[in-house]
């Protein structure tokens, strides 16, 4: 009772810090699978790069309007605290899937160049791209999903080459409404600081750990706001502990400072 009071209200003091966060759109899957997976190892704005090379080489038969913007800071730029590649995905739209399945290796290999791992992340998108041709006759990550519950979900993902817990579960918070908390440097640091988790389990760990202790509807939530939190002031170095709207709730407050 009383971790879960804790939790609640570092939920409301990072709310208060970066704002509510609404659940999340309705969502295309596989866009968003692909955007997640092109965003591993590197920055966002690196993957925003590769997403869009596949976007120019493999153009979709018909545009489709882009539903959303990219949320922007005040100097009019890519908002480096708020950008997820779930934005990339509802913004640009979706490529030409068929033309990058049957495309050669290296074509596809030379638009991810700019974002790092162009090889593992190459097989890791043709993989799954056969994948989901071959079991719904098209490109459906709702239908390829079609009966899972979470877990048996996140069974199916992780099973795919390339497609790690993380990647899956972002698939599956931010695309399907799983209740789900995705787990990536820096929510695993930030959760470990705070002493929620032991961060000695890993990311991995962490993503167990968060799913039996986070209140139920509320890992979403967390997700965005401890991603947020630690870009902007639970940084790798030198976190910024005194001007930190958690800060009473921290078991490692001003220990990282220097
Ligand atoms: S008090 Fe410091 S270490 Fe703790 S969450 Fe805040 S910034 Fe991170």
């Amino acid at each position: 009772m009383g971790e879960r009071t804790r939790l609640k209200r570092i939920l409301r003091g990072l709310e208060r810090r970066y704002g509510k966060i609404e659940p999340p759109p309705k969502r295309k899957g596989l866009p968003l699978i692909v955007a997640t997976i092109l965003s591993q190892n590197t920055t966002d704005l690196t993957a925003i790069r590769a997403y869009e090379a596949l976007l120019e080489r493999f153009p979709p038969a018909r545009r489709s309007r882009p539903r959303r913007n990219l949320p922007r800071d005040s100097d009019g730029r890519i908002d480096k605290i708020k950008i997820r590649m779930v934005h990339v995905a509802d913004a640009r739209g979706e490529p030409n899937w068929r033309a990058i399945e049957k495309a050669p290796l290296s074509v596809v290999r030379n638009c991810l160049r700019v974002c790092g791992l162009a090889e593992t992340k190459t097989r890791a998108l043709r993989s799954l791209l056969k994948a989901l041709r071959k079991e719904t006759g098209g490109y459906s990550l709702e239908r390829f999903l079609a009966g899972c519950d979470t877990d048996q979900a996140l069974d199916k993902l992780s099973a795919l080459p390339g497609i790690g817990v993380k990647t899956a579960a972002v698939t599956l918070a931010e695309g399907f409404g799983a209740d789900l908390c995705p787990v990536d440097t820096h929510v695993h640091r930030v959760s470990g600081r705070l002493g929620v988790v032991s961060p000695s389990g890993g990311r991995n760990g962490t993503f167990r750990e968060l799913r039996k202790i986070l209140p139920p509807g509320t890992a979403h939530a967390f997700h965005h706001l401890f991603l947020s939190h630690g870009r902007a002031v639970c940084t790798a170095r030198r976190p910024k502990c005194d001007s930190c709207p958690i800060r009473p709730d921290c078991e490692r407050r001003g220990l990282e400072e220097v």
